[in-house]
C-alpha cells in the first residue's frame, strides 16, 4: 500500500543548520558541540512524541509536513517501508519504538472503549492511523470489528451483524436532497451525506439523490428474496446481501443516484459526473465507496459506485491517504467472496 514518503521536517532542517554552524568552530569547543547534539536528540525525541500524541486527525487538506511524521505511527503490517529511516542530517533519527501508539492495556484506551465515543477511542489509540495499524496488526484485540454500534463495524459475507437482527439506536432522514425511494441513516452519517450532496453541487458535479439507506432485517429479507426470485440465488448473491449480512442494516450505508432532469437508476451512477466526484471526494465526508471495481474477490460484490459506507472522517482520511480499496484490507481481515 502506498504510504506518504518521510517528510523533511522543519526540525530536521534546523538540526542540519546547527550542524553546519558548529563545524566552523570545531577547533574551539568540540565537547560543547557534542553536548548540544545530545540535548538536541533528547529534545527531538520528546518533540516527536508530543507530535505523535497530538497528530490524531489532521484536517482534510492539511499537509503532511505540518503534522510531522504521520508515517512514524507503528505499522505492524509492514506497509510503511520508509518508517524509521530519518532524514540524512548526520544526526540519528529518534527511535520509532519510543513513540509507539497506545495499546489495549493503556488505561485511556480502556476508559474510551467502556464509556467513550468512537472518536474518543480513536484518540486514545493516538489517532485513526494508529488505531488502524493496531487493529490490522493484531495488537488491538479489545477492538471488536463486529460491534454494530461502532463506526468501524465490518459487515461482509463472512461477518454477519451481531445480533443478526441488529437495529441502530437512531436513524434520521438526510436533509436537502432529492430522493427516489426512502432513506434514513445514523445521525452522524445523515449529516455527512447532507454535507456531501451540498458540496457536490457547489463544486459543479451536479445533483445527487438518495435512493436507499437503512434497511431492517425484515426489509432486507424482502429485498434479497426479490433478487433471488428475478435472477436466481447465485447472481443475487453478487448484487444483494442476505438478511443479517447487509451493511444497510447498520444504518451507515446508503445508495445514491445522479439526478439531473430526473434521478437515474443507481446502476448508472459510476458513469456520471456525480459518480466520478463521489469516487474522488466521498472520503472528505467520512464515506468510502465500499464495493470498488475490480475487488469482487475480496468484497464478494460487483462494482457498486453508488453504495457508500460511512466510517467517519478520521478513518476515511486514513483509508484515502493509505490508498485502500476495501475495508477488509484496511483492517487486515480475510477476503469475503462467499458466505
Ligand atoms: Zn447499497
Amino acid at each position: 500500500m502506498p504510504q506518504p514518503e518521510q517528510p523533511t521536517t522543519r526540525r530536521a532542517a534546523r538540526a542540519a543548520g546547527r550542524g553546519r554552524r558548529s563545524t566552523r568552530r570545531r577547533g574551539v569547543a568540540l565537547g560543547a558541540v557534542v553536548a548540544l547534539l545530545a540535548i538536541a536528540i533528547v529534545a527531538g525525541v520528546a518533540f516527536s512524541g508530543a507530535l505523535q500524541r497530538s497528530a490524531a486527525a489532521p484536517a482534510p487538506g492539511s499537509s503532511a509536513t505540518d503534522v510531522a511524521p504521520t508515517d512514524a505511527v507503528a505499522l505492524p503490517d509492514g506497509a510503511g517501508a520508509g518508517a524509521g529511516s530519518g532524514p540524512a542530517t548526520g544526526i540519528p533519527a529518534p527511535a520509532q519504538t519510543s513513540v509507539a501508539a497506545a495499546t489495549c492495556g493503556d488505561p485511556a484506551v480502556t476508559a474510551a472503549l467502556s464509556g467513550g465515543s468512537d472518536a474518543d477511542v480513536l484518540a486514545a489509540f493516538g489517532g485513526a492511523a494508529a488505531f488502524r495499524a493496531a487493529v490490522a496488526g493484531g495488537t488491538a484485540p479489545c477492538v471488536d470489528l463486529s460491534d454494530s454500534r461502532r463506526v468501524w463495524v465490518v459487515v461482509d459475507k463472512k461477518r454477519p451483524l451481531v445480533p443478526v437482527d441488529f437495529e441502530p439506536a437512531e436513524v434520521t432522514a438526510p436533509a436537502n436532497m432529492p430522493r427516489t425511494v426512502d432513506g434514513r441513516l445514523q445521525p452522524a452519517a445523515s449529516d455527512a451525506l447532507t454535507a456531501l450532496v451540498a458540496a457536490a453541487a457547489a463544486e459543479g458535479a451536479g445533483s445527487i439523490g438518495l435512493n436507499s439507506a437503512y434497511r431492517s432485517y425484515d426489509v432486507q429479507t424482502r429485498t434479497y428474496n426479490g433478487y433471488v426470485g428475478s435472477m436466481g440465488r447465485e447472481q443475487a448473491d453478487l448484487q444483494s446481501a442476505r438478511p443479517g449480512f447487509s451493511e444497510h442494516q447498520t444504518g451507515l450505508a446508503t445508495d445514491i443516484t445522479a439526478c439531473n432532469s430526473g434521478c437515474a437508476a443507481i446502476e448508472s451512477f459510476g458513469g456520471t459526473p456525480q459518480g466520478a466526484w463521489v469516487a474522488a471526494n466521498a472520503w472528505r465526508f467520512g464515506f468510502i465507496v465500499r464495493y470498488e471495481d475490480g475487488y469482487t474477490p475480496i468484497t464478494g460484490y460487483e462494482w457498486e459506485a453508488w453504495h457508500l459506507r460511512y466510517i467517519g472522517p478520521e478513518l476515511a482520511q486514513v483509508y484515502h491517504d493509505g490508498g485502500f480499496h476495501t475495508l477488509e484490507d484496511f483492517f487486515g481481515l480475510p477476503a469475503a467472496p462467499t458466505y
